[in-house]
């Protein structure tokens, strides 16, 4: 690898690990490993929430909750919004350790708003919306759990809260 390679490896495994300290991504602990096969303890990752922290800014470690968005990414959302993306995170996570096969589906053919892909777009949607864990005070856990979690394209996604909401 020349120079210019490098640096644009680095650029993209900065931005990979950006998405997931924002929690807009889940901890992936295999591009983590195949990361430092390449460049040895380049990143470590949090012992409570998996996320990837460069080497020698372990101050997260010290005072992580065991939430996979690091705090100073938490605060400019509000409380509802804040709950939301807790509950998105520990539902990608529980997807991909306990429905591996679904969540590679849904990985394969993510919905995305960009390319309008509604008919074939996968999402993950909650059975009970997010929304209502929310004013019910379902904790995150019960929210994100697998039983509360299905696949769907992102059309049925809209027809199924556009029913859950008339009930
Ligand atoms: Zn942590």
């Amino acid at each position: 690898m020349n120079n210019k390679d490098i640096e644009d490896t680095i650029k993209q495994i900065e931005q990979e690990v950006e998405l997931i300290q924002h929690g807009e991504k889940p901890p992936d602990k295999e591009m983590v490993s195949l990361i430092n096969s390449w460049a040895p303890d380049l990143l470590e990752e949090c012992p409570k929430c998996d996320v990837p922290l460069w080497n020698g800014l372990s101050l997260h470690k010290k005072n992580c909750d065991g939430t996979p968005i690091l705090k100073k990414y938490r605060k400019d959302l509000g409380a509802k919004q804040y709950y939301r993306s807790l509950v998105d995170a520990k539902s990608r996570t529980n997807l991909k350790k306990y429905k591996p096969k679904l969540y590679k589906l849904w990985r394969k053919n993510t919905w995305n708003p960009k390319t309008g892909n509604h008919k074939t777009g996968l999402t993950i949607n909650h059975i009970t919306p997010v929304s209502v864990c929310y004013k019910e005070e379902w904790n995150v856990e019960k929210a994100a759990h697998t039983n509360n979690l299905e696949i769907v394209t992102m059309n049925e996604n809209l027809k199924l809260w556009l029913e859950y909401d008339r009930k």
